[in-house]
């Protein structure tokens, strides 16, 4: 966008108080993560639970002068006012003039699943073939929508944009700003959306996107959807893509096989290599092939653009450097938008020194000066303290940088000056073109090269909280367990993501894991689920509320309370027995316990117990006994206490299976790590954890000869045998060994061979073409999935990640 103070104002009737002459290009609702404050505004944005209003000081303090708000504050001094009637009504309606007077081909993407990955998918499809403008990360609300659109400028020919709805009647609104030419209808799932009466109730909301659409491009493996969008918009051009054979467009032949997959669209057959091949995946593949036919791109290109779909890592992913650097990669396509989300990133992180590599912006039309130009404004505004330009474009534009400024042809170039060894201490941020491969880059400045890695996708943590937030109602509160170090996968890095994704409540077992928290920054309320006798000091030094569940422990509690002077009524949490018979009060002593608590000066924050068997659907009868005891005691109590405190109750299955006693808040765990036992909702979750490890050493085995500790294993023909670095010091069990469990390579599953040794172990790549040293090896993620692997070693996959050894490294992934 592109408007004076002035001409907002016309256009949504808001107040000025202040220069109405200074041009606005931005508007920033994150005080967090505002990347540029030159032609911003920042908008305080007032929802239900929260008003952006407490952060207008933090906007004021990064720089920003323009201040968008329902209410002005004379405290602030040199600031021009935009006074709104409300926040949110005033995004929409200066959206939709924005879109409405913006001349672009748009694509609109609703469903329950799949928006944000197609949305990703047909980006990296596009970008190159259109200036392409899109929604940044799931940015699809009443408010995500919006922001998103007021992105679009004039040099934009084609715009790809979600839009999520939780509630009726939020379409018609989101609708009036945006009007998308082309459709697109994902997954609906049958699990809806809690605030709708029915599933029809839901579809008929979410297609009233595509009233002034021209195509409309579903997903028909759905009857309800297939039947509503042909009766509603009889008129218009509808494709249908999925599964089942009545569609337009549909997956062929055996998915499980190592096969090609064929998608039959109208009647050619597209053939492509598939890498993974699970249901969801390969719908939304049809979905993307649709849309590239309905924009004009050719079969052989568009199979070109899924096969460098797989192999792209359209990712930013932040690693621990070498000397105490932090290194953030994202060396997968550099546009000025991929430039500003990676600068946002940036910004997520503060650390006082930071340097940046940026190489040539290669595929994108625009007059090479102006970018640069604007580029280079950009750049200058984060205040590097070196910036490495690489590439025969930039260089020739370095002295608009005004960091100090090194420039190189190409990436080998810089590697071999050895700048970056040089580095201490800083953040460094890799933004380059893929042909620059600055990737090379990250090897050199990670920290102790480990080959062996936990990834952890953070993105699909948001998406399985998101997806179990999408079942319930909308004020339920949610408590993240991240107790034993997150599950294994790093308490303090989920709990800072979940914490700047408004998290209600943190839950830990030992108070040292609650400490080890609130010491790395974490102001989220914090609960421990076990807190040791000699750790309450500590608690309440940290300010951690512990989960109260004895009268032994309500009095040594309340002991270090009044020794500790605090002042105020110290919250707790009482827990309940309910039939677990682990932890808890009985119901004969909930008269005692009100007694106990009335002299006290401490407030019952909420009440919980904890199911023994959501995930069993053969224990449902005692599981419905639980919630009923719950109900009774917990009433009995918040009676007789005489106020409110919160309820609780789910954890992750239960969220799943028992919605309906979602009570004020819900406890998610592996849930959110994308594991469900119900095979219908594991679909819908993202798995986010994958272990990895590579190949040491290859060797051709005599017949005859054996492998490993103890002679287990005899090879009876000449034999392929690799070497992987990995061991059971590293949580891989002993007791896998012997041909039990696989490792995959290349889609492959291969047997580990011989015993597993402390530190390695061996597996038969015979069956594996093209195998060689150095080849990535998964241990659990898609095959074999976590699920596999657990079986393998005959436990849960609770406890296969909670075993995985800290001298793993884990890294973090997100976009
Ligand atoms: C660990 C835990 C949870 C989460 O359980 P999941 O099965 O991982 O969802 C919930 N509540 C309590 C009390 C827990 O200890």
């Amino acid at each position: 966008m592109n408007y004076t103070v002035k001409q907002i104002a016309a256009i949504t009737s808001a107040q000025i108080i202040g220069d109405e002459n200074i041009v606005l290009k931005n508007i920033a609702f994150d005080s967090r993560i505002i990347y540029s404050t030159k032609n911003t505004a920042f908008i305080a944005v007032n929802t239900k639970k929260n008003s952006g209003e407490k952060f207008i000081e933090a906007a004021i303090d990064k720089g920003i002068n323009v201040i968008i708000s329902e209410h002005q504050y004379p405290q602030f001094e040199n600031i021009t006012w935009i006074i709104v009637g409300n926040s949110i009504d005033f995004l929409q309606k200066l959206a939709g003039y924005h879109f409405e007077n913006s001349h672009l081909k748009s694509i609109g993407i609703t469903g329950s699943n799949g928006k944000t990955i197609l949305k990703e998918w047909l980006y990296q499809c596009l970008w190159n073939e259109f200036s392409t403008v899109k929604s940044p990360k799931s940015f699809n609300s009443q408010i995500g929508l919006p922001l998103s659109l007021l992105q679009i400028n004039d040099s934009h020919e084609l715009g790809i944009f979600e839009v999520g709805i939780s509630k009726p009647d939020e379409m018609e609104k989101l609708e009036n700003i945006f009007h998308p030419q082309i459709g697109l209808l994902t997954h609906i799932g049958t699990a809806h959306a809690a605030n709708f009466q029915s599933e029809e109730a839901l579809i008929d909301e979410k297609i009233k996107l595509f009233k002034e659409s021209e195509v409309i491009i579903y997903n028909g493996d759905n009857d309800l959807v297939d039947k509503k969008i042909k009766e509603i918009y009889s008129s218009k051009k509808l494709i249908s893509y999925g599964f089942k054979k009545e569609n337009n467009v549909y997956i062929k032949g055996n998915i499980s096989a190592d096969e090609n997959i064929i998608v039959q669209y109208f009647d050619e057959e597209i053939i492509f290599p598939a890498h993974q091949r699970d249901e969801a995946t390969l719908t939304n593949a049809s979905a993307l092939i649709t849309v590239l036919k309905e924009l004009g791109i050719d079969n052989k290109k568009i199979i070109e653009k899924i096969n460098a779909l797989k192999s792209v890592e359209m990712r930013l992913e932040a690693i621990e450097g070498s000397k105490n650097n932090i290194v953030i990669n994202d060396s997968f396509n550099l546009d000025l938008d991929s430039l500003k989300t990676a600068l946002q990133f940036l910004n997520e992180y503060n650390k006082p020194k930071r340097s940046l590599v940026l190489t040539d912006i290669v595929g994108v039309k625009s007059d090479s000066k102006q970018l640069y130009e604007e580029v280079s404004e950009l750049v200058n505004e984060q205040k590097f303290d070196f910036v490495f330009l690489i590439g025969s474009e930039i260089t020739q534009f370095s002295e608009l940088f005004k960091s100090k400024t090194f420039t190189f042809i190409n990436t080998q170039e810089l590697i071999e000056s050895k700048y970056l060894t040089d580095i201490e201490n800083q953040i460094i941020l890799l933004k380059g073109a893929r042909k620059f491969e600055i990737e090379k880059l990250k090897d050199i400045l990670e920290l102790r090269k480990h080959d062996t890695v936990l990834e952890v996708n953070l993105n699909a943590i948001l998406h399985n909280i998101n997806y179990h937030k999408s079942l319930l109602k909308t004020g339920t509160k949610m408590m993240a367990m991240v107790k034993a170090n997150a599950y294994g996968l790093g308490s303090y890095e989920i709990s800072e993501f979940l914490q700047h994704h408004h998290i209600d409540y943190l839950g830990v077992a030992y108070a040292d894991e609650g400490v080890e928290l609130r010491k790395k920054g974490i102001t989220t309320p914090i609960v421990v689920m076990n807190p040791e006798q000699h750790s309450y000091e500590a608690v309440i030094e940290y300010n951690l509320e512990p989960e109260i569940y004895s009268f032994r422990v309500l009095e040594l509690f309340n002991e270090a309370v009044q020794k500790s002077g605090y002042d105020h009524k110290y919250p707790i949490h009482i827990k309940l027995e309910t039939g677990m018979h682990r932890l808890g009060f009985k119901g004969f002593e909930l008269d005692q316990l009100n007694e106990t608590l009335k002299d006290k000066n401490l407030k019952v924050q909420s009440i919980l117990t904890h199911l023994s068997s959501s995930d069993l659907p053969d224990e449902k009868e005692f599981t419905l006994n639980q919630f009923k005891t719950f109900e009774k005691n917990s009433s009995y109590l918040i009676e007789k206490l005489g106020y409110q405190p919160i309820r609780h109750i789910l954890n992750s299955s239960g969220i799943t299976s028992y919605t309906e006693h979602q009570y004020d808040m819900v406890r998610i765990g592996i849930g959110m790590l994308g594991e469900s036992p119900n095979p219908e909702i594991q679909k819908q979750l993202q798995s986010c954890v994958s272990f990895k490890t590579v190949i040491s050493q290859i060797s051709l085995i005599e017949n005859g000869e054996s492998v490993g500790y103890s002679r287990k294993y005899k090879t009876d023909h000449l034999t392929k045998i690799a070497t992987l670095p990995v061991g059971y010091a590293d949580g891989i069990p002993r007791l896998i060994g012997n041909l039990i469990g696989n490792v995959g390579i290349n889609k492959t599953l291969a047997p580990i061979v011989g015993n597993i040794c402390m530190d390695m172990m061996m597996i038969n790549v015979d069956d594996i073409s093209n195998v060689k040293e150095g080849d990535i090896v998964t241990i659990f993620n898609a095959k074999p999935s976590l699920k596999e692997f657990a079986a393998y070693c005959k436990t849960i996959t609770y406890e296969v990640l909670t075993s995985i050894s800290p001298r793993v490294k884990r890294i973090y992934i997100k976009d």
